[in-house]
């Protein structure tokens, strides 16, 4: 598998980074995991428009999914060759409705299902392309879910967004590379069931005996160095901070 970092910004874009989205792909198939504010430019860094096979929606806050509204008006009213055949989407409940009304219910209320195949997010395991997938809730103010990616016994854990919770430390064992949120700072923001600070991202990767850990999700306004550093106290392993347009081989 090649995880590709399209945008790691947490909340809110940065100057540097495009919010949530990453390219997970394998025999040639394309999967992407959310896609936050800006991911659709920086996703035509790395693949054409229309060459993803797949997309998963880890919840329906802004920063994870409001891109989608943007790669409906490519797929709908593409130039060449038309409207395209619809793309699986893998989202909670609701996803449809959701980014429906952000589009402003135009041209009608269900053009988007004639260019995204809605499928709707439960806990469970399901193939997606050459790619078994287990997903998990996790915890957040709403419908949140965690993904674990495997392929060629290899694995990816992505966290979406999430307070501490044991689903996550579950989904994550002993996986190969955990792709983490680090929203908040230790000792400075502490709300529960909403986000994750670096030493707690670090905690659950130990705990999951996960073998790398990527820190994901750092609002600009946070200083990643110490989320960085925090993570590292209490997790042995290879800690990184995403970066946009980083890659992994997994
Ligand atoms: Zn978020
Ligand atoms: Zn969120």
């Amino acid at each position: 598998m090649k995880l590709t970092v399209v945008g790691c910004s947490g909340s809110f874009p940065s100057a540097e980074s495009a919010c949530s989205s990453y390219l997970v792909e394998a025999d040639g198939f394309r999967l992407l995991l959310d896609m936050g504010n800006g991911a659709l430019g920086e996703l035509q860094r790395h693949c054409g428009l229309y060459d993803l096979d797949a997309i998963f929606l880890s919840h329906l806050h802004a920063d994870h999914c409001i891109d989608m509204c943007a790669y409906f008006v490519a797929r709908y009213y593409r130039h060449d060759g038309g409207p395209c055949p619809p793309i699986p989407v893998y989202g909670p409940e609701g996803t449809e409705h959701r980014l429906t009304t952000a589009y402003a219910d135009t041209p009608t209320a269900s053009s988007m299902s004639e260019v995204f195949d809605f499928h709707t997010v439960k806990p469970s395991t399901f193939d997606v392309g050459p790619f078994t997938v287990h997903t998990e809730r996790v915890r957040h103010p709403v419908e949140a879910y965690g993904i674990r990616v495997e392929h060629a016994g290899k694995s990816l854990t992505y966290s979406g967004d999430t307070g501490v919770t044991e689903a996550l430390e579950d989904l994550a064992r002993d996986t190969d590379l955990f792709l983490c949120e680090a929203a908040f700072t230790h000792g400075k923001e502490n709300i529960p069931d909403l986000h994750l600070n670096g030493r707690e991202a670090g905690e659950t990767a130990a705990r999951a005996g996960a073998r790398r850990l990527v820190l994901t999700h750092i609002p600009p306004w946070t200083d990643p160095a110490v989320n960085l550093a925090d993570a590292r106290e209490v997790f042995d392993g290879p800690v990184d901070l995403a970066a946009p347009r980083a890659t992994y081989e997994i």
